[in-house]
């Protein structure tokens, strides 16, 4: 008899997740680790020295069309709205981003736009590509030279040291243009933070007497036995690299406390062409955490590191795809489920891999749940 039902390696929001629903639904023992000393995966959020609360890993905007997660995940914490605006540092400006009519007005230098007269412009300034085939035929076909060099270009160097016209049309594409005035960085209908913030909010939802948490233990290091298992760590460093190393993108965060309550207008800006770092990021924007100082987050971007972004190229998508094989046949022949965003080698925004984990839970529950 093993002592656990259920062993789930990684304690980011999949992982929590499937604790939560192993141990509430199914009256499941289950014990949730992480080699790293905190709940939440990159989510994590916690109060820098001078108490300004930070999201450690970069700035999470949590949004969803999903009703029903919202629900779900509303048993575990208060909301505060989402104040998700962005904008883009230029030639001595800051720009609505994504691109709308206001931006489009400032750079072009109108007074304003009406959506028609925006399209005549945008008509005018578009390269004629009819099927662009990567990220740089793309923006030139929507948006035209001067906006991609302004927005797109140098932003995408710094961020994958990789020049768009080597990266998928997605990479810049899922960017949309947007033909009205809305300033949000995102479309989505539910847009809204954590009012305690995130780590709060898988504390609460892993706090169950049946669920056993071991921080600072690897995957590889427990002797612990249970018929079920969930990974969320890198698919390829399950398999001991055995087909070589998948390659992710990293980050490296520089935080600086400021004794001020606001230094930016808005929680992000973006640095297409001027200095190292990619983003600026005032969390405070979004938290709306009361405090007397604030923190700025700088971004630099870098090869080596944690793994951040899945680098969105055939080469790496071919490899994974031996990988999810392997991946396959052990869940088929040893009940080991892999799920999230380091396990399926996939760029999910929080609400996706949480939708994820709960139809892998929904899985579980099928096979295993009688
Ligand atoms: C820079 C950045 C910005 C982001 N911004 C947003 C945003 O604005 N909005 C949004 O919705 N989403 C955002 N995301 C995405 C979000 O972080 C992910 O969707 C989410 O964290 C994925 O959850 P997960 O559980 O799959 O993985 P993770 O959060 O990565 O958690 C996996 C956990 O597994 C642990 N682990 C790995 N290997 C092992 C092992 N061998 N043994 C034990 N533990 C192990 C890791 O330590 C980690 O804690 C962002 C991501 C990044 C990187």
């Amino acid at each position: 008899m093993s002592a656990y039902d259920i062993i789930i390696a990684g304690a980011g929001p999949v992982g929590c997740t499937l604790a939560e629903r192993c141990a509430t639904q199914l009256n499941w023992k289950v014990l949730l680790i992480d080699k790293r000393g905190h709940l939440a995966g990159n989510c994590h959020d916690r109060p820098h020295e001078n108490g300004v609360l930070i999201h450690q890993y970069g700035p999470h905007y949590f949004r969803t069309n999903n009703k029903q997660l919202l629900d779900y995940l509303s048993q575990f914490t208060e909301w505060v709205p989402g104040n998700y605006f962005v904008t883009s540092y230029a030639k001595g400006e800051y720009f609505p981003f994504p691109i709308n009519l206001l931006t489009l007005a400032q750079f072009f230098k109108k007074d304003s736009l009406t959506p028609d007269e925006a399209l005549a412009l945008l008509a005018e300034k578009r390269e004629p590509i009819e099927n662009p085939k990567n990220s740089e035929e793309f923006v030139l076909s929507r948006v035209g030279r001067e906006m991609y060099e302004t927005f797109y270009l140098g932003y995408t160097l710094k961020q994958w040291d990789m020049h768009p016209r080597d990266l998928a049309t997605s990479v810049c594409g899922r960017i949309p243009v947007r033909l009205n005035t809305d300033c949000r960085y995102v479309d989505h209908e539910f847009q809204c933070t954590p009012k305690e913030g995130f780590t709060a909010l898988f504390t609460k939802m892993t706090n169950h007497p049946n669920i056993e948490i071991r921080l600072n233990t690897d995957y590889k290091t427990i002797s612990d036995e249970a018929p079920v298992k969930v990974y969320t760590g890198p698919v390829d460093e399950y398999f001991d690299y055995c087909y070589g190393k998948l390659p992710w993108r990293s980050l490296a965060f520089d935080f600086k406390a400021v004794d001020q309550e606001f230094v930016q207008p808005n929680v992000q800006i973006n640095y297409s062409n001027d200095y190292d770092y990619t983003r600026t990021v005032e969390i405070k924007h979004v938290t709306r955490q009361e405090h007397p100082q604030t923190v700025i987050s700088y971004e630099y971007p870098k090869a080596e590191g944690d793994p951040y972004y899945p680098i969105p190229t055939a080469d790496s998508q071919q490899l994974y795809e031996r990988y999810k094989q392997l991946a396959e046949q052990e869940t088929e022949q040893h009940e080991v489920y892999f799920c999230g965003r380091l396990a399926e080698y996939k760029y999910f925004n929080t609400d996706e891999v949480l939708e994820h984990a709960l139809s892998t839970f929904e899985r579980i529950k099928n096979k295993h749940g009688h």
